[in-house]
């Protein structure tokens, strides 16, 4: 313990080493430049502590969204099972009923 407290001035970034560090992360307790750090829940972290402490919620996302993609696949599928399943009913029994029609026209 000097006693004397280190100016954040004297520090230089972690990254840009020609550049004054503007803001101290807290996870990593190094200096970073203002283009370094970023605001996160009220905390001014650098980007490498922002991407350790975030994976969990992107690959939550990154779920989520492929869930949601499958949802759509899967009833887009059954939608399409539906159109051609009454499609094919719709002509099973359409011609059956031309061909009824015609017949009665044909017999009359
Ligand atoms: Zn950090
Ligand atoms: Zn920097």
């Amino acid at each position: 313990m000097s006693g004397q407290p280190v100016q954040l001035t004297q520090r230089r970034c972690f990254i840009h080493q020609r550049r004054e560090a503007a803001a101290r992360c807290p996870e990593c307790n190094r200096y970073f430049c203002r283009e370094c750090v970023t605001e996160h829940d009220e905390r001014v972290l650098c980007a490498g502590c922002i991407k350790r402490l975030q994976p969990r919620r992107r690959f939550d996302r990154r779920r989520l969204g492929s869930l949601v993609r499958g949802f759509q696949l899967t009833s887009g599928i059954v939608v399409l099972w539906l159109v051609f399943y009454y499609l094919g009913q719709l002509l099973l029994t359409l011609p059956s009923a031309f061909h009824e029609g015609t017949l009665w026209r044909d017999l009359w």
